[in-house]
């Protein structure tokens, strides 16, 4: 099985395909998070995105095609994978068609999760993670059970992205609009988009993943 979770930056991807990879056997790769893996590793293709992450614009499609090649290559062929912030443009949606199917990978179902505009704002600015483990956080929507603890790995380090600010959120948004949204018809000629209410709490939402999946 391989999806892609589609939707602008706070719309839910992370925290839902978190909760898939925990109830599925699936893998979670996250343009975003190679990319800033990349920018702390100070490696060449960091020392480019840097910059054009802390705009809130979007990095080239050959980068993020060549680190999702590599990351598909370090996995079984038959481990499900749910891409989460990739494919963003147009092309960025062909070369996932090549590189699925020279790896005999069908794309199962893209998910859409909308959301109101107005809310990712509240929804950016109070994200963050467990710096050991990745878990996300939100300051209003969801707290550490027990204060300053990580629920999953006990860990007390947390920390934000430079780039969840509201200005460079409204520029991510920008991007969603021009470039993003746009792909959802490549997809729908297909039969294979599903709209889902990101609106809804988290739980309703993994409910609405569920359903697809299983459906
Ligand atoms: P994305 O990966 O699409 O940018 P995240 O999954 O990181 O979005 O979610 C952004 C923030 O909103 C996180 O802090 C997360 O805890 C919170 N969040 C995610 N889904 C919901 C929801 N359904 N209701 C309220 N807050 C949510
Ligand atoms: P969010 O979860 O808020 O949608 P991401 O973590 O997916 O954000 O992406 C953070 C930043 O990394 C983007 O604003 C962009 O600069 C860059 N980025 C991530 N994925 C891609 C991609 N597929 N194409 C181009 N740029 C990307
Ligand atoms: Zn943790």
């Amino acid at each position: 099985m391989n999806i892609i979770l589609l939707g602008p930056p706070g719309a839910g991807k992370g925290t839902q395909a978190q909760r898939l990879v925990d109830k599925y056997n699936m893998v979670q790769l996250s343009t975003g998070d190679m990319l800033r893996a990349a920018v702390k590793a100070g490696t060449p293709v960091g020392l480019e995105a840097k910059a054009v992450m802390e705009a809130g614009e979007l990095v080239s499609d050959d980068i993020v095609s060549a680190l999702i090649c590599d990351a598909l290559d370090a996995l079984d062929a038959d481990t499900g994978v749910i891409f989460d912030g990739y494919p963003r443009t147009a092309p960025q949606a062909h070369s996932l068609d090549t590189i699925l199917s020279e790896r005999a990978r069908l794309l199962d179902h893209v998910i859409e999760l909308e959301v109101n505009e107005e809310a990712l704002v509240d929804r950016i600015t109070g994200r963050f993670t467990c710096a050991n483990c990745g878990t996300g956080y939100h300051d209003r929507h969801k707290l550490p059970k027990s204060e300053g603890v990580c629920d999953k790995c006990g860990s007390t380090e947390f920390k934000r992205r430079k780039d969840d600010n509201a200005e460079t959120v409204r520029q991510r948004m920008v991007e969603y609009r021009a470039k993003t949204a746009p792909i959802l018809p490549i997809y729908e000629e297909r039969d294979v988009v599903t709209r889902v209410d990101g609106m809804a709490d988290m739980d309703t939402v993994t409910q609405s993943l569920v359903e697809v999946l299983e459906g």
